[in-house]
């Protein structure tokens, strides 16, 4: 069994039971770790809080050699940390390959960072006197974290939390905790101990974490059901909160647009990691006159792919993280048809070990469905019709969402109105769901 890692060291903590980890390919189990309780997320708080002052003293020069430190090692262990990936998560290894690599760009981008200002210097009202604007650290950071990327989204928490002199305790996904457990044993525990903690446990852990009074910020990633039982907990507490949340992401392709290569874009900003993005494209706007010529390509294009575990190299898409997730895919996917909508490809649980679902394209979708207006998180590409461009952005904007949304064009006007019209965080034209550091990511 894998313990948490608190002041430096692996313990099993105060556990009176533990949680297995499995494999979404072939739920076979992959290992056990202990299920947090409050007494652990209150030790590794501690931990944390008193690492902090010194932390906080150290030089940002001295951080910054820590922290890529922590991205070298990860780079002289990436092919083991992608394989454990695929092997917890799902995802086929090239994707885990590009997350190993994003994670500890991501140190090395944070560590230089929190090098680079500490604040400003304003003009000050009278002769004589410095006016400074200086940026201070908060103390214990919780950084708690999903299934889908459980490296690169503890990273985006965890790296800036650091270079800025908090100290962080984790909370990663009950799913997907066994990565993280790796990086405390080959890259996290060259770090002075208290500085990076891990609570490994369950929504019950995460909550005690949130609430805990010597944590002024939480940093969350998540659902949004999640989320607001955080901020009903922070916010009385006047705690920082910092929440990446769920998405309906529209993808609309123009009527410019080359059919074959729009849906190779719409089939791959759908079905990467099975759809389990919170960045997916989960709703699809398509020219009424190029309807057929753009259902019958990503058709084709679909039934080409091969799903399979993770770790063979054949393998296009992977499993869901887990059965339970996929009875949300498939209640979608029947409320559909219920409705009226017809599926062109897809739309089984295939006869084999593991959480797959067939990548499944309906057409004959509208607003009244919940797989256009709820978050599915699988791999399901709905598609409906538009008639003209006003009407796309319309339908784009009919949404609780506003994570992000994709335009498919060759027009320079399209491509403007889309980026002013359109009300998501982050807006990718012909270049869906590609990453930017130096940007936010966000809705
Ligand atoms: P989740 O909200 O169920 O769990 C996320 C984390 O929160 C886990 O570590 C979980 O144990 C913990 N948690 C659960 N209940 C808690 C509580 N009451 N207090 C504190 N912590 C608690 O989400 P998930 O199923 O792991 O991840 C999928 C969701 O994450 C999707 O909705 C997806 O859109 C979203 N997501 C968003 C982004 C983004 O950047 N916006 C990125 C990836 C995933």
């Amino acid at each position: 069994m894998k313990s948490h890692f608190i002041n430096g060291r692996f313990t099993s903590g105060h556990a009176q039971s533990e949680i297995t980890v499995h494999n979404p390919a072939t739920e076979e189990v992959l290992d056990s770790v202990p299920l947090g309780a409050a007494e652990d997320v209150d030790d590794a708080v501690k931990a944390a809080a008193a690492a902090f002052d010194e932390w906080k003293r150290t030089p940002a020069v001295a951080r910054a050699e820590m922290l890529h430190e922590v991205s070298r090692k990860m780079r002289e262990h990436a092919e083991e940390i992608a394989r454990l990936l695929t092997l917890e998560e799902g995802k086929p290894l090239p994707e885990n390959e590009e997350e190993t690599q994003w994670t500890y760009s991501t140190f090395d981008y944070y560590a230089e960072l929190g090098r680079h200002s500490r604040g400003r210097v304003i003009p000050s009202p009278e002769a004589g006197q410095l006016s400074l604007v200086l940026k201070e650290p908060y103390g214990v950071a919780a950084c708690i974290v999903p299934w889908n990327y459980p490296l690169l989204l503890m990273a985006w928490k965890v790296a800036p939390a650091l270079a800025a002199g908090n100290t962080v305790v984790i909370k990663p996904s009950e799913m997907t905790p066994l990565t993280t457990l790796r990086l405390c044993e080959i890259a996290f525990d060259g770090m002075p101990p208290g500085v990076v903690n891990v609570v490994i446990g369950d929504g019950a852990t995460g909550a005690a974490l949130a609430a805990h009074p010597d944590v002024p910020v939480v940093a969350f990633t998540g659902s949004l059901s999640t989320g607001q039982k955080i901020a009903s907990v922070a916010a009385p507490m006047m705690k920082k909160t910092h929440f990446e949340l769920g998405g309906k992401d529209a993808f609309v392709v123009a009527e410019d647009a080359d059919p074959e290569l729009a849906a190779k874009a719409v089939a791959y900003a759908a079905l990467i990691n099975a759809g389990q993005v919170c960045t997916s494209t989960e709703r699809v706007y398509v020219p009424k006159q190029m309807a057929g010529a753009f259902a019958d390509a990503i058709v084709d294009h679909v039934r080409s792919l091969n799903l399979g575990d993770g770790l063979d190299p054949q393998t296009d898409v992977g499993p869901m993280i887990d059965p339970k997730y996929r009875e949300k895919v498939v209640s979608h996917v029947e409320d559909a048809v219920r409705r009226g909508a017809r599926i062109l490809t897809g739309g089984k649980i295939p006869s084999r070990r593991g959480a797959f679902y067939e990548p499944t394209i309906l057409v004959g979708v509208n607003h009244s469905m919940k797989i256009m207006t709820e978050e599915t998180f699988g791999p399901a590409i709905p598609l409906m019709t538009y008639g003209d461009f006003e009407e796309a952005i319309r339908l784009a904007n009919d949404s609780i969402y506003g994570l992000g949304a994709c335009l498919y064009t060759s027009d320079a006007k399209k491509a403007r109105l889309f980026f002013e019209e359109v009300k998501a965080g982050t807006i990718w034209i012909n270049d869906p769901l590609t990453d930017n550091y130096a940007g936010p990511f966000a809705g």
